[in-house]
């Protein structure tokens, strides 16, 4: 019987929990996967905590990205076939063994992209490269800073910033993650927790400041990161793990002409043509060794909780993923 770990209501990770899921009738265009690996993203725990709306009253299967075989296909498929190697990313449902899902969502897989790289790559290789090509489009010798350079968003942005010859800095909790980041494409590392680091941005560009500033944390780097930003400068707001930015209002901009822009992943990805050439680009860059997907943490699917408190704990760095165990 299939495995799902679903959130019975929204809460902590102690929410989490297992139970056997019947195999739901296959549809039209519709295929049904056995997953080999799973993504842990942060969007994950916003849907847990409740801080993004449900989109069922209880039990929401949680996960957004994954990868794995296509074990049968219904009718009308046309572009898959039993056997096939393939992942995606679309909100929730990925927390399970077994999934039908629609072949508009897929991506077939080559054959040097494992299913641990794909389901640690397919979300957040994704975010970094609409962010870097779409948000704000970055140029050869620019500046930017992106704040949690060492997380899983941001190790695959600083590799992909350094391949475009853009000058990174970053900011990362430690000095253990400074290194892990440096590691992996910025130039400059800052550890906001123990800098200030509007001010080091400000010694690091001889007082221009960034021409774009990343930030995923929101309401810890929220206004400093504006203050970062030359004139005309672009601030990208994609996430908020420290919780939401509060007290933004549309007058801050003015302090120096500054666009803002608060982009979903998922506005991107529903365009097919999208999906294809940006998911082929990202396996180009990975199999041209220009980017590492690093998956720092490995769980089994029943231990979603624990991939939860070590992420919401600062605990994680790169890319984690959930594993099924095969019957
Ligand atoms: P990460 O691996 O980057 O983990 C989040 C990191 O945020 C932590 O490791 C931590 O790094 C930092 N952080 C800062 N303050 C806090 C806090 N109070 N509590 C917890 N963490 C904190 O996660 P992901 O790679 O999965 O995602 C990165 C961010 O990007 C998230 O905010 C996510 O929501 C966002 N995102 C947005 C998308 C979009 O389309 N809008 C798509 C994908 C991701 P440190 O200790 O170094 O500060």
């Amino acid at each position: 019987m299939p495995i799902a770990i679903v959130a019975e209501k929204p809460g902590g990770p102690e929410v989490l929990h297992q139970i056997e899921q019947a195999r739901p009738p296959l549809g039209k265009g519709e295929v049904l996967l056995r997953h080999a690996a799973i993504g842990v993203n942060f969007i994950d725990t916003y849907f847990r905590s409740g801080l993004y709306p449900w989109p069922v009253e209880k039990n929401l299967i949680l996960g957004s990205e994954a990868a794995g075989v296509v074990i049968a296909v219904g009718e009308d498929v046309t572009d898959f076939k039993a056997g096939d190697r393939v992942a995606y990313t679309i909100p929730n449902g990925a927390y399970v063994t077994e999934r039908v899902i629609d072949e508009r969502h897929l991506v077939r897989l080559p054959a040097a992209i494992s299913d641990e790289v794909a389901a640690a790559s397919m979300l957040k290789g994704l975010t970094a490269h609409y962010l870097l090509h779409r948000s704000f489009h970055v140029r050869k010798g620019q500046t930017v800073l992106f704040h949690a350079a060492a997380g899983g968003v941001g190790l695959i942005a600083g590799q992909w910033l350094a391949a475009k010859g853009v000058t990174a800095i970053g900011t990362a909790g430690g000095a253990e993650k400074c290194e892990l980041a440096r590691q992996h494409g910025y130039a400059h590392m800052i550890d906001y927790t123990r800098e200030n680091f509007v001010e080091r941005v400000a010694e690091l560009t001889a007082g221009k400041g960034a021409d774009a500033v990343y930030d995923s944390v929101g309401k810890d780097t929220y206004p400093g990161s504006l203050n970062c930003l030359k004139t005309f400068g672009t601030f990208v707001s994609f996430g908020q793990s420290s919780g939401p930015i509060e007290d933004f209002k549309l007058s801050d901009l003015a302090a120096g002409s500054y666009t803002a822009t608060r982009p979903v992943l998922f506005h991107f990805t529903s365009d097919p043509e999208y999906l294809k050439t940006a998911s082929s680009e990202l396996f180009d860059m990975i199999q041209s060794g220009a980017l590492k997907i690093n998956v720092n943490q490995r769980y089994a699917l029943s231990e979603a909780a624990e991939a939860h408190r070590a992420l919401e704990g600062r605990k994680t760095t790169g890319s984690t993923v959930l594993i099924p165990k095969t019957a």
